[in-house]
C-alpha cells in the first residue's frame, strides 16, 4: 500500500468494514466521508468454532462488496474488522477472548481475511472500533480527544486522541468496567475477580443488584421503568449502580483528562434518573478542573464500530 502512485487512490476508495461480535457479525462498505453504502448482518455462529466465523465473516464482506460495485461503488482499498476479544493489531491475531465466541483466541484474524479477499486487512477490538467510530464520524467530531463509556451487558470502554486509539501495550486498554469502586465491593465480576464496577453496574449486574436486594423483576428494563415510576427499591439500586458508573468516570477524568465523555450502551439509553446518578458520581469523584468535562451521548448510532473499523483500516500516506 506504500507504492508510488497508489496513495492518493487508496486514500480515497472505500473501505470494507465489520464488527464482529458474539452473535451477529454486520458488515459494510464506508466511504472517506463515512457513508454508509451497502450492509448486511448474519449470525456469527459462534458455537461453530473459529473456521465456521471466519467463513460467515468473509462471506458477509464478500455479499457487501458485490453488491456495492453492483451498484456502481468503486472497489474498496483495504478491510477494517472491529472484533470482539482481545486483538493485537499489528498481525490481526485474536489474542485473548471470552466464551462468546469459543476457541477465538489464536485465530489469525487478519491474514485469514485478507488471503480470502485479497486486500490488506486490520483487525482492531470492538469496542476500540466503537470509540473510533464516535470520535471520527460522532459525538466527538472536532474533538481532540475522547473518553468513551460504553454500558451495557459488559462496562467497556477507550481512550481516542487525534484519531489514534489508545491500545495499550497488549491490547488490553479501555477495560473499564474491571476499575474497583467501593460499591461494588464483595459483588463477583465477570471477569473471576470481585468488586469492579462491571459487575454491579453493567445491564445484568443492574438486574442481579436488584435481585439481591430482594426486588423481583424479569429484566434490567423492567427494573429502570419500577424506578422511574417511583418504586423506592429499584429506585436505590439503580442509583447506586449509576453512582459507581459516574465514579468510575470522575476517576478517569482525574487521569486521562478527555476533551469529552461518549456515553453508549443500553443503560445509558436507560432514561433520566440513571444520567443523573451517574452525573452525581462524576461529580463526587472528579477533581474541580475535569468535573465540567461534557459527558454527552454518543451519536454515531448502532454502525458507529463500522465507521470506526474503516477509518483504523483505511491507508494513509506516511503510515503503511
Ligand atoms: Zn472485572
Amino acid at each position: 500500500m506504500t507504492g508510488v502512485g497508489t496513495g492518493d487512490q487508496a486514500a480515497t476508495g472505500p473501505v470494507l468494514a465489520a464488527d464482529l461480535g458474539g452473535t451477529k457479525i454486520t458488515a459494510g462498505l464506508v466511504t472517506t466521508d463515512g457513508t454508509l453504502l451497502a450492509r448486511c448482518t448474519v449470525p456469527t455462529q459462534a458455537q461453530r468454532g473459529p473456521d465456521a466465523v471466519v467463513a460467515a465473516l468473509v462471506g458477509a464482506l464478500a455479499a457487501v462488496q458485490d453488491d456495492a460495485v453492483a451498484a456502481g461503488a468503486a472497489a474498496p482499498v483495504a478491510v477494517g474488522i472491529g472484533s470482539a476479544g482481545v486483538v493485537d493489531s499489528a498481525t490481526g491475531r485474536i489474542v485473548s477472548a471470552t466464551d462468546s465466541i469459543p476457541g477465538w483466541a489464536g485465530t489469525e484474524l487478519g491474514p485469514r481475511v485478507s488471503r480470502a479477499l485479497g486486500l490488506d486487512a486490520r483487525v482492531l477490538n470492538d469496542v476500540h472500533a466503537h470509540a473510533l467510530g464516535e470520535a471520527t464520524f460522532g459525538a466527538g467530531v472536532g474533538r481532540a480527544s475522547l473518553l468513551l463509556v460504553a454500558v451495557g451487558t459488559g462496562v467497556g470502554g477507550a481512550v481516542v486522541r487525534d484519531g489514534v486509539v489508545v491500545t495499550g501495550a497488549r491490547g488490553l486498554a479501555g477495560h473499564v468496567g474491571h476499575l474497583p469502586v467501593p460499591e461494588a465491593v464483595g459483588v463477583p465480576c465477570t471477569c473471576g475477580r470481585s468488586g469492579h464496577v462491571e459487575g454491579l453496574a453493567s445491564g445484568p449486574g443492574v438486574l442481579a443488584a436488584y435481585r439481591r436486594a430482594g426486588g423481583s423483576a424479569e429484566d434490567t428494563r423492567e427494573v429502570v421503568a419500577r424506578a422511574e415510576a417511583g418504586e423506592g427499591l429499584a429506585g436505590r439500586v439503580l442509583r447506586t449502580c449509576s453512582f459507581a458508573i459516574g465514579r468510575m468516570i470522575g476517576g478517569l477524568l482525574n487521569v486521562t483528562d478527555p476533551e469529552v465523555v461518549v456515553l453508549s450502551g443500553g443503560m445509558a439509553g436507560a432514561g433520566a434518573l440513571w444520567w443523573q446518578g451517574m452525573r452525581d458520581g462524576v461529580a463526587y469523584e472528579a477533581i474541580d478542573l475535569v468535573a465540567g468535562t461534557a459527558v454527552l451521548p454518543a451519536t454515531a448510532g448502532p454502525d458507529a464500530a463500522l465507521f470506526g473499523a474503516a477509518h483504523f483500516a483505511r491507508p494513509r500516506e506516511g503510515t503503511r
